[in-house]
């Protein structure tokens, strides 16, 4: 990889530079340690508005940002650009497709993968919404069928194309739901005044028997109620067994046809090869309070990636969403620049989640949120969540272009960029 060794610092190798390891990255002290940050993309990706990127409201590049613009190329900081496929515990050795490297001290920030529980067709047919190519995969799928269905005569085919299926009502479903609503509601009419746009059927799955399983009873009775006035269709308590990639099979032997199935129901630890079984459970990386692994002390993980089920309040460890892995970052660097961390944990404290909240958006107006000592709903709790998403953009270049659009289509009621770059494609089963 070309980076020569410093005999007087250590090496400390960060895979991902998602929301945890970028904290690592920034703030990693560069005197104590040669820092080397490792990525399969150049970029980091702002997964809560992937589904704009999805239903077209929203450029990719206002989501994404330039690692090396981020972490600045600084004395003693690397930046590759590569897959890591394995680890060697041993020889304390990481392997990628660009070659491989040693380390003194290894953290593994690689976040998640979509989760299809098994399921060969379901991930073979249906579409997930994780990375931006995937997000943007499925604006093209969404706008090419529309095109196609002013093609067809026959009425089942057309409604096959016009039926839309999001499996998964938490956060993502119910965001990406009401985005859809709004684009039957307000773009279509415009754009495909020779189809008719009533034929367009938004169909929201949820296993359990509630939205938003991870947010209050009220909030998710509020994100129903606003989801029915924009016309989706809920189904609660509805287990998807399979897809044939024309209809979709649920336990209760329920069917609808459709072309577009949207997998939103679930995500596992993004693992990588070298650990052994007892290190990982439910698909995460075991760790202690101090996010070590069980077996290396010289390994860490944080982020989506790690499970650390010490805390009686998160027995299944702590939800695989942004500020976890964000205080994670925040807690690792501050223990690595302690240099204490390393000979003495006496005066080190645990990690300890501070839980800040929770929220989502139904549409324009209407969000939900959840905070310690309140909650709230409606246009107020809809402000609160477009701030809480603009500052958490990364780049003022990326949160100007995303008010910027907020407020076009705020009073135009137009999504910018329906553009169908290249076609979409399926994901290939290897
Ligand atoms: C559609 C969607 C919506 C979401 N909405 C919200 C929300 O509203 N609020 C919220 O709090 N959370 C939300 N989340 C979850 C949140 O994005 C994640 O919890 C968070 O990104 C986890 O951070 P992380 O650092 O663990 O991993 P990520 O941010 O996922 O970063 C992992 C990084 O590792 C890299 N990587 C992975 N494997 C390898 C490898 N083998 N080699 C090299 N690089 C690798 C990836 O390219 C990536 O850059 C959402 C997630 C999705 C998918």
């Amino acid at each position: 990889m070309n980076i020569p060794k410093r005999k007087n610092l250590k090496r400390v190798i960060i895979i991902g530079a998602g929301f945890s390891g970028l904290q690592i990255a920034k703030k990693l002290r560069r005197d104590k340690y040669q820092v080397i940050l490792i990525d399969k993309n150049n970029y980091h990706t702002f997964q809560p508005l992937l589904y704009q990127v999805a239903t077209a409201g929203l450029e990719p590049d206002s989501i994404a940002h330039s690692i090396r613009n981020i972490v600045k190329n600084t004395k003693n900081f690397f930046f590759r650009l590569a897959n890591v496929y394995s680890i060697n515990t041993c020889k304390r050795m990481i392997y990628t497709n660009i070659g491989e490297l040693d380390y003194d001290y290894l953290v593994i920030a690689t976040g998640s993968i979509t989760n299809y529980f098994g399921n060969k067709n379901i991930e073979f047919y249906s579409f997930p919404m994780k990375s931006i190519p995937e997000a943007l995969n499925l604006r093209s799928l969404i706008l090419q069928n529309f095109e196609s269905a002013l093609l067809k005569k026959d009425i089942k085919e057309r409604q096959r194309l016009m039926n839309f299926v999001i499996v998964g009502g938490g956060p993502t479903g119910v965001e990406l739901a009401g985005a859809l609503a709004e684009m039957k509601r307000y773009v279509l009419p415009n754009d495909y005044p020779d189809l008719d746009v009533q034929h367009m059927n938004i169909h929201l799955l949820q296993a359990s028997k509630r939205l938003l399983d991870g947010m209050s009873e009220e909030s998710a009775k509020q994100a129903y109620k606003n989801l029915k006035e924009l016309g989706v269709t809920i189904w609660l308590n509805c287990l998807v067994k399979d897809y044939n990639g024309k209809e979709v099979f649920t336990e209760k032997n329920k069917k609808i046809d459709t072309v577009n199935v949207i997998w939103a129901a679930g995500v596992k630890g993004a693992l990588i090869q070298g650990f052994l079984k007892d290190d990982i459970k439910k698909n995460r990386i075991l760790v202690n309070h101090y996010m070590q692994t069980i077996r290396y002390k010289n390994i860490f993980a944080i982020g989506d990636v790690a499970l650390m089920n010490m805390n009686p309040s998160y027995p299944n460890g702590y939800p695989m969403t942004a500020p976890p892995a964000i205080q994670q970052g925040n807690y690792l660097v501050n223990n690595f620049n302690n240099m204490n961390f390393f000979l003495d944990k006496k005066n080190i404290s645990p990690f300890l989640f501070k839980n800040l909240g929770s929220m989502a958006t139904i549409g324009r107006n209407k969000a939900v949120c959840d905070f310690s000592c309140f909650k709230l709903k409606g246009f107020l709790a809809w402000i609160i969540w477009m701030f809480v998403h603009l500052v958490s953009l990364v780049g003022f270049r990326n949160r100007a272009i995303a008010l910027t659009n907020w407020i076009i289509q705020y009073f135009h009621y137009n999504k910018s960029v329906r553009l169908i770059i290249r076609p979409f494609h399926r994901k290939k089963i290897i």
